[in-house]
């Protein structure tokens, strides 16, 4: 299945999850179990995450492959093409080809800090645009989509500058959209509003994220800029304060679900749910939304 051709034709609301590949091997039994659980959720794909930096990468491809073949599951592996030479990336889309995968996810990814940014950037792939106009020449049959940042990218000047790169991607052949994790749905909707006035109407899919625990939330709004609504921060602490870490967790649940079905109340063709590789909040989420899982 081509997403990109299924959001065109399809309007039914939908899950979908994101994994990222174990970094040990000896972590893939743990790691499978927690996608067959998953599977409950019904998801209309899978992405994986794809890291820049190594370690994770050859992960990316061979659990992409194992989704789809042992799990039946429609998988969607990111990729960067920061520092990443033509000849590498032909050769991982040759092997997105062979495994059948049929969607990925096109990103330019963060700039390695060891490294100079001219340099990181000096092979013609200086953005996630660029790669996108690349697969279209060499992989036509690949369905991509391109990562978008309602808060705006922390390297864009503005974000009406934003909008203009996001509008760049979607003009090069990205079919749909994936949001960085969505905390204020105004933000989200905003987002979109503006883009569909700049006469983008490519879907965007906003990124759940269920908050765990507030040291994970911490963690999460110290490495990404994004808004967090004030009183859901207060609700959290208080929480935390009346029934501590288990009560925090019950009430970011609440709020997943309650903004998910929010999300797609007003319009949103689906929820991208952040799985960190758990199955349980997930699984919640998506029984409470009618998707199937128990
Ligand atoms: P780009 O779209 O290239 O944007 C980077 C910056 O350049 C932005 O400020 C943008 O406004 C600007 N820009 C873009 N195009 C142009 C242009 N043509 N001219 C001028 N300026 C331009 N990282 C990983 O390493 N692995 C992952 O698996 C991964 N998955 C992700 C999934 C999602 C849904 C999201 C939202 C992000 C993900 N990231 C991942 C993070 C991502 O790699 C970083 O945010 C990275 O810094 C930017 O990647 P990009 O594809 O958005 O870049």
């Amino acid at each position: 299945m081509r997403i990109g051709e299924h959001l065109a034709n399809n309007k039914a609301p939908f899950l979908s999850l994101e994994f990222f590949p174990p970094k040990d091997k000896k972590n893939y039994d743990a790691f499978f179990e927690t996608v067959d659980k998953l599977r409950a959720a019904n998801p209309l794909f899978a992405s994986v995450t794809y890291g820049a930096g190594g370690g994770t990468q050859e992960g990316t491809l061979e659990i992409s492959a194992r989704l789809k073949k042992d799990f039946g599951l429609e998988p969607m592996p990111h990729y960067t093409c920061v520092g990443a030479s033509q000849k590498r990336i032909r050769a991982f889309l040759d092997e997105l080809e062979g495994a059948g995968v049929e969607n990925a996810l096109a990103l330019r990814g963060d700039l390695p800090p060891d490294m100079d940014r001219d340099m990181a950037l000096g092979n013609g792939f200086s953005y996630a645009s660029d790669l996108i106009s690349f697969v279209r020449e060499e992989k036509p049959g690949l369905c991509l989509g391109a990562a978008a940042y309602p808060n705006a990218h922390p390297e864009s000047p503005t974000i009406r500058k934003d909008l203009e790169t996001t509008k760049i991607k979607t003009d090069a052949g990205a079919s749909f959209l994936v949001t960085q994790v969505v905390f204020d749905n105004r933000v989200y909707f905003d987002f979109v509003d503006r883009l569909r006035a700049m006469g983008v109407d490519t879907p965007v899919i906003p990124g759940v994220l269920p908050i765990r625990s507030l040291a994970s939330l911490r963690f999460i709004l110290s490495k990404c800029s994004v808004s967090f609504p004030g009183p859901l921060i207060a609700e959290l602490e208080r929480a935390e304060a009346e029934g501590g870490p288990e009560a925090v967790r019950e009430a970011g649940l609440a709020h997943a679900v309650r903004q998910t079905r929010e999300l797609l109340d007003g319009g949103a063709p689906g929820a991208h749910l952040y799985t960190l590789n758990k199955p349980g909040m997930c699984l919640h989420i998506a029984g409470e939304l009618g998707f199937g899982a128990a």
